[in-house]
């Protein structure tokens, strides 16, 4: 039998009967928009992450510009990120007009490097995008710890983090704001686009209402400029459904991870490394090869699926050439980007996939 990278069908064949439910009871409502579906699931989703705020979106790309807008991000500004991330990180601080200045990785966590952020940071520079990648926070303390000193906003892209624990604290508490997304394959998944903005700070989580929702709290009297950014309630229903199920979700995730690595052990295989102080959700399990095209087909030709995350560090995409950012600029992410291979992960996947996947990358690498 095949193995695809994630397996959709096998979480929805499992919770069913909740899902259809959800679906039905907005439905015989006409409760479609706003209203107490999203209220509910922001209030759920708030308590999920430890923290006090949250503002449904209809994506996390969305949730991400909202998040500059509310961070007073301005055109000519500068936003400090990862190069080693999916593009909608970076797209959001072009789309306001700022200027997305890029850092490298880690080699090890493949997360942005706090010692790169200060000889990065300018008069200029109004905020830090750190991105907890593949699941795994990013070193957020030293992060923070810059951001108090410089005065900047620091926005958490915790899309594919969610319940991740950096010291005992989860994913979307730790920054002024911080962003998920729903995405269907996301470690909590929406049946289309969806996502959400997560703060402590009640005037911020206020003003990011009214920004998503065309600029207003009451029904026809507008009072800033806003978007049509609003969570779908059909999708929050389904996410609510979803959500008491993610922490055995994670947890599942975190033992095939495990087990993953354990089979490695005796092997040249490089595995994820995650320092003590930290707990991922695995929201993909990377390792790196040096003939990653040949491992890849490899395991093509066995049935199973494999992705990259991701192939062109973003400082040289054909998008941002007029940053003026050349080949070897940032050496880890670009090393990275040539040999992260990213296995199936999903919590359906059984012990003996886990084997099965394990034996054929072993067959490949020695
Ligand atoms: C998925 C993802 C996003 C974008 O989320 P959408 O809901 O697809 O708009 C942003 N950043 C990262 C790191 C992501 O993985």
């Amino acid at each position: 039998m095949p193995i695809p990278l994630v397996d959709l069908k096998a979480q929805y064949a499992a919770i069913q009967p909740e899902i259809d439910a959800a679906i039905q009871r907005v439905i015989a409502n006409t409760s479609f928009i706003l209203g107490k579906p999203v209220a509910q699931f922001e209030s759920d989703f708030a308590a999920f992450c430890h923290a006090r705020h949250c503002v449904g979106t209809d994506s996390g790309t969305a949730a991400l510009h909202l998040a500059l807008l509310l961070c007073d991000v301005k055109p000519g500004d500068e936003v400090i990120t990862t190069t080693h991330t999916f593009i909608a990180t970076a797209e959001v601080i072009s789309i306001i007009g700022a200027r997305p200045i890029f850092v490298d990785i880690d080699p090890r966590t493949y997360n942005l490097d706090p010692n790169q952020i200060e000889r990065a940071i300018t008069p200029h520079t109004r905020a830090l995008i750190p991105v907890h990648l593949y699941g795994q926070p990013a070193e957020m303390d030293p992060i923070l710890e810059i951001a108090r000193r410089h005065r900047l906003r620091v926005i958490e892209d915790a899309a594919q983090a969610h319940g991740a624990e950096y010291r005992g604290r989860r994913a979307g508490s730790m920054g002024d704001v911080a962003c998920f997304s729903f995405y269907p394959g996301k470690n909590l998944g929406a049946y289309g686009d969806a996502g959400a903005l997560v703060t402590n700070d009640a005037e911020l989580a206020d003003r990011a209402r009214m920004l998503r929702d065309h600029g207003r709290r009451a029904k026809y009297e507008h009072l800033i400029v806003g978007y049509g950014y609003r969570l779908d309630a059909l999708q929050a229903a389904i996410l609510g459904a979803k959500l008491p199920h993610l922490d055995a979700w994670n947890a599942r995730r975190r033992a095939i991870a495990a087990y993953y690595t354990e089979l490695f052990s005796n092997s040249d295989i490089v595995t994820p490394y995650v320092p003590p102080h930290i707990a991922p959700v695995y929201h993909l399990y990377v390792i790196r090869a040096r003939n990653r095209e040949g491992l890849r087909a490899h395991l093509k030709a066995r049935g199973i699926e494999t992705g990259i995350h991701y192939p062109i560090p973003l400082h040289l995409q054909p998008v941002y050439a007029a940053l003026g950012y050349k080949p070897g600029d940032f050496p880890h992410a670009e090393q990275a980007a040539r040999e992260v291979l990213s296995l199936p992960i999903y919590p359906e996947l059984t012990d003996a996939q886990v084997e099965q996947i394990a034996q054929s990358v072993k067959e490949f690498c020695g």
